[in-house]
């Protein structure tokens, strides 16, 4: 694996987390940790009282980026950098001669450009019109849309020549389509070996043995896989476009968060229950009184009858994430209501209730899923935040990936199940941190159909 052969002449310290002790005050921290108290609220937009800090709640303390130079840390994409450092992307893209946005790699070092100022998105029926200080590559980052498929679009042929004002045709997403013509995949951000091999239907084992994989969790973006075989590339069917597009389209459908950023938070777990880590997590919750939604594969509630009881029992809100977890991108409309309705049975079965709410695995979806759901009853509950505990295992890790984006009224991804190798012990541990940190700071706790103000039962 090349993971293990970057090796930097120095280390520069990466995102930390800070666990407050009685009697500290931000600045305190800001001097401990060489940061100014600004760059800790810059980090740590959740703070909502800058004077107030309580013990045991948790801060991030930002990159110290010594030399101007940044080390890519787990978790990363370069617009989540853009953030952290206060750049722009399009500033950090072109310091560093980045021209492919998805090549960033874990312990790459970037250098980091001089501060200039972010602009906010706006797309109104897919068209986004261009804004000071926008560049091509800027708005394909923002919009999750390449910047060829922008050009070929609107008919651009120099890219440079975009003008302030400028109304851009914004074309179908085309970031998650795997019609690879190679024999090569580049990992992308997101993905995991077993996602790879979903989307090009290529079995896990075949993946591992191709490429010498030993630690199936060691995949890095950028990463090039060797496919085996040949690759069956999606058909050309119904145009793809990105969650957020289609929560435009489909605004009482797809929720990504609840309106504006208030108070609330919705902590959500997918793909138990798990009979290690679900009575686990159930157990910090309810010494916090957290509610929170799980969203449950019907194989698992199969399995598992006495934790998804158990889940209701203790007022949490269960929710359906399909049978055995397929791309919805890639299924059937009948293979669709097959997974729902016999998610939705067995977990009738077991807890009585029957569910409103519903998440894609991986998140996957398009219009003609959507539509199946919708026409099915479903909300389509995607997140607002990643936590990334899939990958970034550990407690420090999932608590920046988790907090550092906080606006309020989010929904936060965690799972509280994954592959047999995977442990969750990380998402434990980290959760009880975060329901101090947000509590301390006034937030309020509350189950997806609460913050949506949807039903969460039929
Ligand atoms: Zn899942």
């Amino acid at each position: 694996m090349l993971v293990g052969l970057f090796i930097f002449p120095y280390t520069a310290s990466a995102a930390q987390v800070h666990r407050v002790a009685p009697g500290e005050s931000l600045f305190m921290i800001a001097q401990r940790h060489g940061v100014t108290v600004n760059a800790i609220l810059t980090q740590n937009k959740y703070l909502r009282n800058h004077n107030t800090i309580f013990p045991k709640q948790v801060l991030i303390i930002p990159q110290t980026h010594n030399n101007g130079i940044y080390i890519v840390q787990p978790g990363d994409t370069l617009f989540k950098i853009s953030e952290k450092l206060g750049v722009t992307v399009e500033a950090i893209a072109s310091e560093n001669q980045i021209t492919n946005i998805n090549n960033l790699f874990v312990g790459q070092s970037l250098k980091v450009p001089t501060n200039t100022s972010q602009t906010n998105t706006t797309v109104t029926n897919n068209t986004y019109t261009v804004k000071a200080g926008d560049s091509l590559f800027k708005i394909s980052q923002q919009l999750g849309v390449s910047m060829e498929a922008i050009a070929k679009e609107n008919q651009l042929s120099n890219w440079n020549n975009i003008f302030v004002g400028q109304n851009l045709k914004i074309p179908n997403n085309d970031t998650n389509q795997t019609q690879t013509v190679s024999d090569e995949y580049v990992v992308k951000p997101g993905d995991t070996l077993f996602k790879i091999s979903q989307d090009l239907a290529v079995p896990m084992n075949d993946l591992v043995k191709e490429n010498n994989i030993t630690n199936v969790n060691l995949l890095f973006v950028g990463q090039v896989l060797n496919i085996p075989n040949k690759v069956v590339s999606q058909p050309p069917s119904s145009p793809q476009h990105s969650v957020s597009q289609l929560a435009r389209m489909y605004p009482d459908t797809l929720f990504m968060k609840g309106t504006g950023n208030g108070n609330k938070i919705a902590l959500t777990f997918d793909d138990g229950p798990n009979p290690t880590y679900t009575p686990q997590l159930l157990d910090v919750l309810k010494r916090h009184n957290v509610p929170a939604t799980f969203f449950v594969m019907g194989s698992r509630v199969e399995r598992h009858p006495a934790i998804a009881q158990r889940i209701v029992n203790e007022g949490h809100v269960i929710a359906n994430h399909t049978w055995i977890h397929p791309n919805l991108r890639n299924v059937s409309q009948s293979q669709l209501v097959t997974e729902m309705t016999e998610t939705e049975n067995i977990i009738q079965k077991v807890t009585g209730v029957r569910t409103a709410l519903m998440r894609p695995p991986y998140g996957g979806i398009n219009q003609q899923a959507l539509e199946g759901l919708r026409d099915l009853n479903y909300k389509v509950i995607h997140w607002s935040i990643d936590s990334v505990d899939w990958r970034d295992q550990e407690v420090d890790t999932i608590l920046i990936n988790s907090l550092s984006p906080i606006l309020g009224n989010d929904i936060i991804l965690f799972h509280d199940a994954g592959g047999d190798e995977q442990t969750r012990g990380a998402t434990v541990e980290g959760i009880e941190e975060i329901i101090i940190t947000l509590r301390s700071q006034g937030y309020e706790f509350v189950t997806v159909d609460n913050l949506l103000g949807v039903k969460a039962y039929r």
